[in-house]
């Protein structure tokens, strides 16, 4: 939609740095295969463009939540031999579905698996992948005895096809390793007594394969943050290796003003200039995942800092300048000026979150474009 790019207001998304990060992180962690995990439209930043990157430097197996972001990928990515993991609880209901667009779920119950089975007539065939609940709490078999059970029903049913099994860890990012440590002694004892092949398990999310890759005995790891570049135990625990930054997020100066002393700036005044003070409107705000608590955040403009003021609104911010700057100046709200630079940690620890959930709310009125 190229009305989008009208309003000057976007994400700049390096699909190269994305594909040294793949490679750098395999290389880390010495494996042999990536999962991909593309889910929530590649974490904001645009599920086919990735797939089609990760694709191109050899990787065949990628991971989304929801049955439509896996249509999404099997439709629009222009390639066909490659394989889709569906990583949430779905509903049995759409098993055909599923089946005709060659989606592999997740299964966490010998229930899914036999109202799977009913549901599928003959020459139907579901490729599926068994969860294992090893702490995380979620989804999966509780049990040894649960996942032999599951397991069992697949090999003996023509419809049902197995192509792996997994565990999701809750504390791959934590300094303390008890937790973790219990979860890798849980599934490696029940995978094992049922006899599954190591080459089938994957466990790593980016926490582990970052740190504590050496407890893990498979050579596939099923990622996303590292991709993306960003580190998913900030502050806390420093990167291993470097990353390369994927993401900008930019905008142009539309306005330019100066206060007066006295004069206020946006929705409950609560910002009063005392000097005069030169100050512009960015189009861009709370809509677009500018989120409303990001008020007095950092912006770069002409390589040094200068400051959100007063509220950000749905569609517009204001921020200071040292001086009038052209209409159409570029602004740095996430990424590198010069010198100076704000990381997507950087704005996910003001906002008291994650990286990956300001990823993830990026709105859809931001273009992504791509170099
Ligand atoms: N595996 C599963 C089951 C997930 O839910 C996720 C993401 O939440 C990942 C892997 C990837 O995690 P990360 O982004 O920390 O690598």
């Amino acid at each position: 939609n190229n009305f989008l790019q009208m309003r000057p207001s976007w994400l700049a998304i390096d699909l190269a740095a994305i594909q040294h990060n793949a490679k750098a992180i395999m290389q880390h962690a010495g494996a042999q295969r990536l999962i991909a995990v593309v889910k929530a439209d590649a974490y904001g930043h645009g599920a086919v463009p990735v797939t089609e990157a990760l694709y191109e430097i050899g990787v065949r197996d990628f991971a989304v939540a929801t049955i439509a972001e896996g249509i999404t990928l099997r439709t629009q990515v222009m390639h066909d031999d490659f394989n889709i993991v569906l990583l949430g609880v779905q509903d049995v209901q759409h098993v055909r579905v599923m089946a005709a667009h060659r989606l592999t779920p997740a299964v966490g119950t010998l229930a899914w698996l036999d109202e799977a089975a009913a549901q599928l007539d003959a020459g139907e065939q579901l490729v599926v992948q068994l969860a294992v609940d090893t702490g995380m709490g979620r989804m999966g078999a509780h049990s040894e005895a649960e996942l032999q059970a599951m397991y069992d029903k697949i090999l003996k049913t023509d419809t049902l096809a197995f192509s792996g099994v997994f565990t999701h860890f809750a504390t791959a990012d934590d300094r303390n390793q008890a937790y973790y440590a219990q979860q890798v002694a849980r599934f490696n004892a029940w995978v094992t007594a049922v006899g599954i092949p190591k080459s089938d398990w994957h466990l790593a999310n980016s926490g582990s394969a970052l740190w504590h890759h050496d407890q893990i005995e498979t050579g596939t790891i099923r990622v996303g943050s590292v991709l993306y570049g960003y580190n998913p135990g900030a502050p806390e625990l420093p990167l291993p290796l470097a990353l390369k930054n994927v993401l900008s997020l930019k905008s142009h100066i539309g306005a330019v003003h100066q206060l007066q002393p006295g004069e206020s700036v946006s929705y409950g005044a609560t910002y009063t200039a005392t000097t005069p003070q030169w100050v512009a409107t960015l189009p861009i705000g709370y809509a677009d995942g500018y989120l409303r608590r990001m008020g007095g955040m950092s912006v770069l403009v002409a390589g040094h800092e200068e400051q959100v003021i007063g509220r950000v609104t749905m569609d517009q911010i204001v921020i200071t300048l040292d001086r009038p700057y052209p209409i159409g100046t570029v602004v740095t709200l996430i990424g590198q000026d010069g010198d100076c630079e704000i990381t997507v940690e950087d704005f996910a620890q003001y906002a008291n979150t994650i990286p990956h959930e300001i990823l993830t709310t990026f709105g859809p009125r931001l273009p992504r474009i791509y170099q």
